[in-house]
This record gives C-alpha cells, structure tokens and sequence, in this order.
C-alpha cells in the first residue's frame, strides 16, 4: 500500500554506499521513519529531497515491517540554514527537539511552527536567540506543557517583575516572592526539590506570553530590548530542559558556536 504524506526531514543516517534513512515530521502521521534506496547516488530524483531539513511530498510503502520512500518530491530545501555555523547549530536543536517530542500522530500545529522557525533561521531577518526562545515555548506549549504567565499566580496583578515557576508553570511577582520562602536559581543537572525558577521582567514576560498566543506564522514578529531578550531565552531553555528533563548536544554545540568569544 502507497502512503502519501508531507514532512520535514528532521533526521538521516547513512547507509551503505548509497541508501539513506531518514526520519520525517510529517503533517498526516507525526513522526515517520523510511528508507530511501539509492537516495545518495547523483543520479537518484530522490536525493535532493532526503537531505536533512529539507520539506517536500513524499511516497512511501511498507514492505515487513519497514517503510520505504518510493518518491520524493523536494518543495523546500532551507538551503541558507547553511550560511552560517550558526544558523546551522539552531536548525539542528530545532529538529532534534522535535525528534525527541514527536510522536505517531500528527501535530500540524507543532510542524507549522517548526517550519516557520526553519524559515526564520534561513531568513537571517530575527536574533537567533529570539527564534529559539519563541520556538521553545511554543513547541512546549503545544505538546501539553502551556504555562500561565498572564498574571501572579497569588495576587493576581500583571505588571512589574515576576519570576517564573518552571515546574508549576506560572509566575508570581515581586511582592508574592518576598512573602514566599526564597527561591533560587537551578539549571536542570542541579535540580533536586527545590523550586527551579527564572527571573522575568515586564518586556520578557509579555514576550513569553505572546509566544504562547500569537497565531503561528506571527511568532517572531516582536520587538524586544537585548536586555529583556537575555532573560526570555534563558526562562524558555531553563523551562524547556526541565519540562523535558534532559539536555541536548545540539545546544550544547549552539551554545558553543554563539559564545561571544568563539572563534569562527
Ligand atoms: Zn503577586
């Protein structure tokens, strides 16, 4: 039986001399995994759409227990993702996320936003701290872990510095946290018991929140101060990792490549 879907290849791994395996985010089936024969030979119509990042239609059929790609159609390639070390290192945590939340059921929404955040990279038009903040917590918000950050989660008001709650997902203010017993700063490999927290300013909070709302094609579409910016993209990774209790080596390698003082 033919099975035609529309994907994103978030993943591949060479085989062989000539084939190829490819994993793909798909619009119809969430994630798909597939063997593409011969896909790395020059002459194969198949091998500028199995390369990874790439977006396009694609025939699959399933012979055992495996799925094969009889054809693929490229439509598109994010092919400026490669003008930069950079730009290349977020592309490649923006799969890898999806590759570890996937699942067999399609989540359109979340393939969406991926697209768009591909796009955004490929544009070079937004920081890429921006793009992978707002990814961050749209990914989290639409595979079931939404945060409140619209008001205190004690009193109520919706103005001034807050501080985020990772774990319980919501904010509480100033005044609440001076009430509260102290909390501290965790990154994920030091979390025990305590309460994991991240500091978020006026502008940070209501860029987290609009991230969470906008319509997806908007999602970067903001303006925020470098220095509200700092504190965003760290409550979204800090609230990213320890939702999803892990760490990744495709951070670790952007965290690298974007040190200030890295060598290019
Ligand atoms: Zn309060």
């Amino acid at each position: 039986m033919l099975v035609k879907v529309k994907g994103l290849v978030i993943r591949t791994v060479d085989i062989n001399e000539s084939d190829r395996l490819i994993t793909l985010f798909t619009e119809e089936r969430g994630i798909v995994t597939a063997s593409a024969k011969g896909a790395r030979s020059l002459r194969s119509r198949m091998m500028a759409a199995t390369q990874l990042f790439c977006y396009g239609s694609y025939v699959l059929y399933k012979k055992g227990d495996h799925m094969w790609v009889r054809e693929a159609e490229l439509a598109e390639s994010f092919f400026e993702l490669r003008n930069s070390i950079e730009s290349l290192a977020l592309a490649a945590y923006i799969v890898d996320i999806i590759s570890f939340v996937g699942t067999e059921e399609a989540e359109t929404e979340l393939l969406r936003v991926t697209l768009n955040s591909l796009y955004a990279v490929s544009t070079g038009k937004y920081p890429l701290p921006l793009i992978k903040a707002a990814f961050e917590i749209r990914a989290m918000s639409v595979i079931g872990f939404m945060p409140d950050v619209s008001e205190c989660s004690e009193c109520g008001r919706s103005d001034g510095d807050f501080i985020l709650m990772i774990m319980d997902g919501n904010i509480v203010c100033d005044e609440c946290r001076k009430k509260a017993n102290e909390i501290k700063e965790y990154v994920y490999e030091d979390s025990g018991t305590e309460a994991i927290s991240a500091v978020l300013s006026d502008g940070a909070r209501t860029a987290f929140n609009y991230c969470i709302h906008c319509p997806p094609e908007r999602l970067f579409s903001f303006r925020i101060s470098d220095e509200d910016l700092s504190l965003f993209s760290r409550a979204a990774e800090l609230y990213t990792l320890n939702h999803l209790e892990r760490n990744f080596q495709t951070l670790d390698f952007y965290k690298e490549v974007t040190r200030k003082d890295a060598v290019h």
